[in-house]
């Protein structure tokens, strides 16, 4: 089977949160069970300097009104995955993948439009026949409304794929119509939503299949709570969407290959390996030495509840060092500022990954009380380091964390509140104190969450489609 996956990154090309690394594992892991796998992505700013991309002769010409918009492509061939990098200096080469300042650039619609667009092109000219084309999250969400008018002759179907329902690429009409689509797909079986346009609800209708990632996910997304209005669409779709949970990839996340962690160590070495690493984080950011280290590596939003992380900091100071890595709007960041003056607490803002991966190895506990969580792979990645999760009960949290009250190896809350959270707070200082921190971080080491279950999945919702 011949599969291209489009998206809008792509580790180690580009990153800016899990899409990435699930862009990256599932091709891989798809490659390995014998299919033929295309990955097509933007060329952001620098990858042309960290990787040997081989330059195309040919280049694709999208045509925006009376624009025309050159598009270069660059290939890569690594493990047996094609990638595909499609450049337009002017789109693509700027600081950020989709904002500038926390703020979301304003042609988005048209950079990813015309992304899309061009991928198509390039599948077309160049790929030919494909079996599959999976797309991912509101960035390419134009593929199947576009195979069902201007790319008719591409006879793929079409998987499209959520990992967050709270971003749906919700536009005026007056951006997209610059990409001179059928108008037909404007209406209410299409783009249309409350006076405006939305990308993901149109596929939503239109893709062959709809898989989100996790199943507890999938549930949730048809609930006017965590749906963000399209919970009457994907329920009138249920037939065709499924929760896949995603895995991670231990040859990239494991502690004992890690070369930005300051000492690997294996199952048998964690103690001494999480103690240096600790001591090392401790010493860095000036953190007293006799008390447990919580971790917390993510966006600084509600989302992931940075709230009432700040409360518990806040409560916790005394028992407890936090060290918090992320990057978030300027009323979280001024707030989170005022934190650092606490001796036990140190909060670094931006994108770090040696310091998030140096995060993982030398935390005792790792939080994440999530107040909606698609799959999240923080917690696997810091169960893969040794690090106990305290994660609150939603969405892909409870399909991959067990409760130690049920022979499990992490700490589950229900309610999103200060109180509920500072509870499991209490809980984790309870094992941390009598010494049983050992056990459970062993038991989470072992828990597998490698893609070989979940890339079947796909595989075989590949061949239900392909018929
Ligand atoms: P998200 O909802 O942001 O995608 P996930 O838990 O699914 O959350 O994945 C987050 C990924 O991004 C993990 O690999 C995590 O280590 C990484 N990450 C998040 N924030 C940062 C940061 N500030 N610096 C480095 N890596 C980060």
């Amino acid at each position: 089977m011949k599969i291209a996956h489009i998206a809008s990154e792509v580790y180690p090309f580009s990153k800016t949160g899990g899409l990435a690394d699930v862009v990256s594992a599932l091709p891989l892991s798809l490659k390995a069970n014998g299919l033929e796998c295309f990955v097509i992505s933007p060329l952001y700013k620098n990858i042309i300097n960290n990787f040997p991309l081989k330059k195309s002769k040919e280049s694709i010409d999208i045509q925006v009104g009376t624009d025309i918009y050159n598009i270069q492509i660059f290939q890569y061939k690594k493990s047996g995955v094609h990638y595909i990098f499609l450049s337009n200096p002017y789109l693509f080469e700027r600081d950020g993948l989709y904002t500038s300042n926390g703020k979301d650039y304003s042609d988005n619609c048209l950079r990813f439009g015309i992304f899309t667009k061009a991928a198509l092109h390039f599948i077309t000219n160049s790929i030919g026949t494909l079996d599959i084309i999976h797309c991912h999250d509101w960035q390419t969400a134009l593929t199947a409304p576009l195979l069902k008018t201007e790319f008719q002759d591409i006879k793929a179907k079409v998987v499209f794929t959520i990992h967050n329902i709270a971003f749906q690429g919700i536009f005026d009409f007056s951006e997209l119509s610059k990409l001179n689509l059928d108008t037909w797909l404007f209406g209410f079986g299409g783009f249309e939503y409350y006076g405006k346009a939305n990308l993901m609800k149109c596929a939503i209708i239109k893709s062959d299949a709809v898989t989100t990632v996790s199943p507890t996910y999938a549930n949730e997304i048809q609930t006017p709570e965590l749906g963000y209005g399209l919970e009457g669409v994907l329920s009138e779709h249920s037939y065709k969407l499924q929760g896949i949970l995603n895995g991670i990839d231990y040859n990239v996340w494991s502690p004992q290959k890690d070369k930005h962690i300051i000492q690997k160590y294996s199952q048998k070495s964690t103690k001494r390996g999480k103690t240096i690493n600790k001591d090392y984080l401790l010493n860095r950011f000036n953190l007293p030495k006799d008390k447990p280290l919580f971790g917390f590596v993510s966006r600084f939003t509600k989302q992931k509840g940075i709230d009432i992380t700040i409360d518990i900091i806040k409560k916790f100071h005394k028992d407890i060092n936090f060290i918090l890595l992320g990057d978030g709007d300027s009323s979280v960041k001024q707030e989170l500022e005022t934190l650092n003056s606490l001796k036990e607490a140190a909060i670094q803002f931006g994108y770090n990954e040696p310091l998030s991966r140096q995060i993982y190895a030398g935390s005792d506990f790792y939080l994440m009380p999530s107040l909606f969580e698609p799959c999240g792979l923080s917690q696997l990645i810091a169960m893969k380091y040794g690090a106990i999760p305290i994660v609150r009960k939603t969405g892909g949290l409870s399909d991959t964390i067990v409760d130690i009250s049920s022979n499990g190896y992490g700490i589950i809350f229900e309610d999103y509140t200060t109180d509920s959270f500072a509870n499991a707070i209490d809980r984790a200082l309870s094992v941390y104190h009598k010494g049983e921190s050992d056990q459970f971080y062993r038991l989470a080491m072992e828990k597998d969450f490698s893609w070989n279950e979940s890339s079947k999945q796909y595989i075989t919702l590949y061949k239900k489609l392909r018929g």
